[in-house]
């Protein structure tokens, strides 16, 4: 990291910038109120710190050890010294702001009717932005796949509905995009682009997305532990993306016998993460409770621990649903969800505010 001082010139800072590109590195330029930090992304060790503090305009130049540094709290506050946290603003809505967003919609976009029948009720609800899955991670070969699967043409159809829903019912939109063939379909017809838990640890696929320089909502591996999720998200923040949004959707279960739920939903990763960065972090209670009966409870805890939305699988019919059908809630029981997720939110501000 490098520290420029309070007085330092445009000039400076470029030369600065361009001493870093000799060593095969990139700068993350910071300018904060007081002062400009120049963040370094990749191999630190090759730079010869001492000599950068020589350079003109340079404060303090020093290698940080931490894996994620761009997205830390503390790292922030070296030139913001009240970090405050990262709003990402989707069309009018904001998240991380200080109103809760709820992201909603099916697991699978099925159909454009169904999609429609299920946009309205979400939007009728106090849905923000509406989800639908077109290219679906499954485990099993022999299941539905998402209309994705049906060539280029079905994908581009499918797209079309979720983008022409969006724009009907006045919500932004979002779907996952599972592969690196995907990507610049997706981003094309979506404002937002999911990264599924599976994908989590996909380099190749993360940085990809990340260059589309649109928001990103990235969910933390079922397997991943909380450093190595943040260490993931700093590729995403190195191509110059900071607009991603960190979803907590359930580890692997420990233990023999049953366990009652799909993944074991990390509420303490959420202020766990909170402390750490300033990115905002988001909750999705279907996916890790797979049945419908806990994701009332779950939204309600992921809340009270500080999230600032979360993302929810609403179907109007779960049981014909093709994917998911089991964790899927009605939009009548999603509004229910809403109104008391609002009213836990109200509870518990004050404290957070304090965070
Ligand atoms: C999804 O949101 O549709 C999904 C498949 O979730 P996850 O990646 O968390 O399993
Ligand atoms: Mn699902």
């Amino acid at each position: 990291m490098i520290i420029m001082k309070s007085e330092a010139t445009k000039e400076e800072v470029a030369s600065v910038v361009k001493e870093i590109k000799k060593y095969g590195l990139r700068a993350d330029v910071s300018r904060g109120a007081y002062r400009t930090v120049i963040g370094l992304v990749g191999d630190e060790s090759k730079i010869p710190f001492s000599r950068f503090e020589i350079l003109p305009g340079v404060k303090e130049a020093f290698m940080v050890e931490t894996p994620y540094k761009l997205i830390s709290r503390e790292y922030a506050s070296t030139w913001e010294p009240e970090a405050e946290n990262r709003v990402i603003n989707v069309g009018d809505i904001r998240i991380g702001g200080e109103e809760l967003v709820f992201i909603a919609g099916p697991c699978a976009v099925e159909s454009r009717e169904q999609l429609f029948r299920i946009a309205e009720g979400v939007k009728k609800a106090g849905g923000h932005i509406l989800r639908g899955g077109i290219f679906k991670p499954r485990t099993s070969v022999h299941s539905f796949q998402g209309l994705g699967a049906n060539g280029k043409e079905g994908a581009e159809e499918a797209l079309h509905w979720l983008r022409e829903a969006g724009d009907t019912f006045g919500m932004p939109v979002i779907t996952e995009i599972r592969g690196e063939s995907q990507v610049d379909l997706v981003s094309e017809y979506v404002d937002i682009i999911q990264i599924g838990a599976r994908n989590m640890y996909d380099q190749d696929l993360i940085t990809r997305v990340a260059r589309k320089k649109k928001p990103i909502l990235y969910k933390r591996h079922f397997g991943a532990g909380i450093e190595e999720f943040l260490s993931f998200t700093e590729y995403m923040v190195a191509e110059d993306n900071k607009d991603i949004i960190l979803c907590e959707r359930g580890i692997l279960p420990l233990g023999k016998g049953k366990s009652y739920f799909r993944y074991t939903l990390d509420v303490a990763a959420v202020p766990a993460i909170k402390r750490e960065t300033y990115l905002p972090v988001i909750v999705d209670p279907s996916h890790a409770a797979g049945r419908r009966d806990l994701v009332y409870d779950l939204s309600c805890a992921s809340i009270a621990a500080g999230a600032c939305g979360l993302i929810v699988e609403v179907h109007d019919n779960p049981v014909e649903a093709l994917v998911d059908g089991q964790q899927q809630i009605t939009p009548d029981e999603f509004e229910e969800l809403v109104v008391a997720c609002r009213g836990v939110h109200d509870a518990v501000k004050n404290r957070r505010n304090r965070d």
